[in-house]
This record gives C-alpha cells, sequence and structure tokens, in this order.
C-alpha cells in the first residue's frame, strides 16, 4: 500500500541539475547488466533480471497512456521513455548514486534529461505502485512542456493505483476523511505555493491527491478545467492557475469539495 516513507518523490525536468549523459552503453549495456529487453507502447525496459513474469504489468502501463489520453486529453507520446529496472535494492542505489550523485536516494526514480524520460526502479513487492506512479510522470512530461509539481504529483498518486482501484479504493481516501471531519484542508492555493518537493509532506500529498480524484469524479465542470488547464500547457498558451480557474467555474469550490468527498461512495457515483 502506498506510505510516504517508501514514496518516489522526485520527478526532475530539464537539465539544470543533472550534467552527466545517461545512456545504456554508458551506465549497464557495456557492464553487461541489462539482460533483458522488452517493448511496450513507449516504454523500453531493460532490466537486470527475466521480464517475462512482468508482461501483465508492462501491458498495464502501456494502456496508462490511453488511460491518460482518456480522463485528460493527453495526446500520446511521441517519444520513447526508458525504463531501468534493477534486480535489487543495492544495484538500484548504486546506478543511482554513480548517475545522480547530487540526489537524495529515491526508491524510484523519473528523469527527463534533454527530452529522455528515463524511469529507475527495483525488483520489490511494490514495484507495481512505483511503476505507475512514476511511468505516470514520464508520461505526462513526454506529452507536456510543463506540469505544476503538486498536480504532477496527485496526478501519479490518482495513477499508481491499479485501475479497479482508483476511485474508490486509495488508501488516502480513509485519512482524507478524517483531516476533513477535524477541519484540516489544503486549499489548491497552498498546494500551488509548493516549489519543491521538500515543501510536499504526506498531507500535501494526499490533497493533491484529493484535488485530482475532485477534478477526475467529481462536478463536470472541474473535470473540465483540469482537461482545459492541460490543453493550455500543451498549445503554451499561458496557463493562469488552476486555482484561479476553478474558482470561477465552481462557486463556492472549497465547499463543493468538502461535499464531494463527504458523498463518495459506490451508490452514489455517477459513472
Ligand atoms: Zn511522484
Amino acid at each position: 500500500m502506498p506510505n510516504f516513507s517508501r514514496r518516489t518523490m522526485l520527478a526532475m525536468c530539464g537539465s539544470a541539475l543533472l550534467g552527466r549523459t545517461l545512456t545504456l552503453d554508458s551506465v549497464g549495456q557495456a557492464a553487461g547488466w541489462w539482460q533483458d529487453d522488452r517493448s511496450h507502447g513507449p516504454f523500453e525496459f531493460h532490466a537486470t533480471f527475466p521480464l517475462q513474469e512482468l508482461t501483465p504489468l508492462f501491458q498495464e502501463l502501456s494502456a496508462l497512456e490511453l488511460e491518460l489520453q482518456r480522463t485528460l486529453a493527453v495526446p500520446p507520446s511521441q517519444k520513447k521513455i526508458e525504463v531501468l529496472l534493477l534486480n535489487d535494492q543495492r544495484t538500484h542505489k548504486q546506478l543511482l548514486a554513480q548517475q545522480f550523485p547530487q540526489v537524495p536516494y529515491r526508491r524510484a526514480l523519473y528523469v527527463q534529461r534533454g527530452g529522455q524520460g528515463s524511469v529507475f526502479a527495483y525488483r520489490n513487492p511494490d514495484l507495481s505502485v512505483d511503476l505507475r506512479h512514476e511511468c505516470t510522470h514520464a508520461l505526462l512530461h513526454a506529452s507536456l512542456p510543463m506540469v505544476p509539481l503538486w498536480l504532477d504529483e496527485g496526478l501519479a498518486e490518482y495513477f499508481e493505483m491499479a485501475a479497479p482501484l482508483r476511485a474508490f479504493d486509495n488508501p488516502h481516501a480513509g485519512k482524507l476523511r478524517w483531516e476533513m471531519r477535524l477541519g484540516m484542508i489544503r486549499g489548491l492555493t497552498t498546494l500551488e505555493a509548493c516549489s519543491d518537493l521538500t515543501e510536499m509532506g504526506p498531507v500535501e500529498y494526499r490533497f493533491a491527491w484529493a484535488w485530482v480524484h475532485f477534478m477526475l469524479h467529481g462536478p463536470l465542470p472541474a473535470h473540465r478545467e483540469l482537461v482545459h488547464f492541460l490543453a493550455d500547457i500543451r498549445r503554451e498558451n499561458p496557463p493562469g492557475l488552476l486555482s484561479r480557474r476553478l474558482e470561477l467555474a465552481l462557486p463556492n469550490l472549497e465547499s463543493q469539495f468538502v461535499e464531494h468527498f463527504r458523498n463518495w461512495s459506490r451508490h452514489l457515483a455517477r459513472s
């Protein structure tokens, strides 16, 4: 189950942070690391272990691209995304320390440099969650020139669950309801002010997920605004702040947000 302590929290875009060039030749191929390679949709998987048993997961990740298109109108990536899978945490740490010595270690990582998106992960019981989360970042950034940090994480938190669990069974929902009962809410403007992942703790991640859930399953004008916001980003029209756009589209935005989760149940959900 998702848990902040093992949560991936790094979606680096651009080249400012990372100076060295990562290529398969320089990293693993020359060292003979990669033992299996697969291609599914936009993803090129390279692993230090046999990948046969992961075929269903790879097909699921490939379908994620269509799901982003269906729910967010984000078009399929024209670029390949490489996914590098290590057999264990030790070699994963070794690779990341070699490639990104300045970056704190993460159990899974998405990096974009020079137009090439790469995901790094290792074999572990939560690999499917790790890959759905990181590959969501990778797909978004393959099609959009930027994504606001909180929205990037909120979408990754939403899509990291297997498809049948996304609407009703995300573990964030239980804690969120308790926090809302206690009057704890993170508004969109607070989330929008987060400019660095160090400013996003478990509560910020949860509310980023919650606002995404609200826009995907709540009032239709909220969903429409999210789709138009992402379309503006894709077309490089100045998108403004999503909070402002939602406030204009929905009177009493925050109370509608609270109401959404108060009423949210399988029984009442619109299809
Ligand atoms: Zn993330």
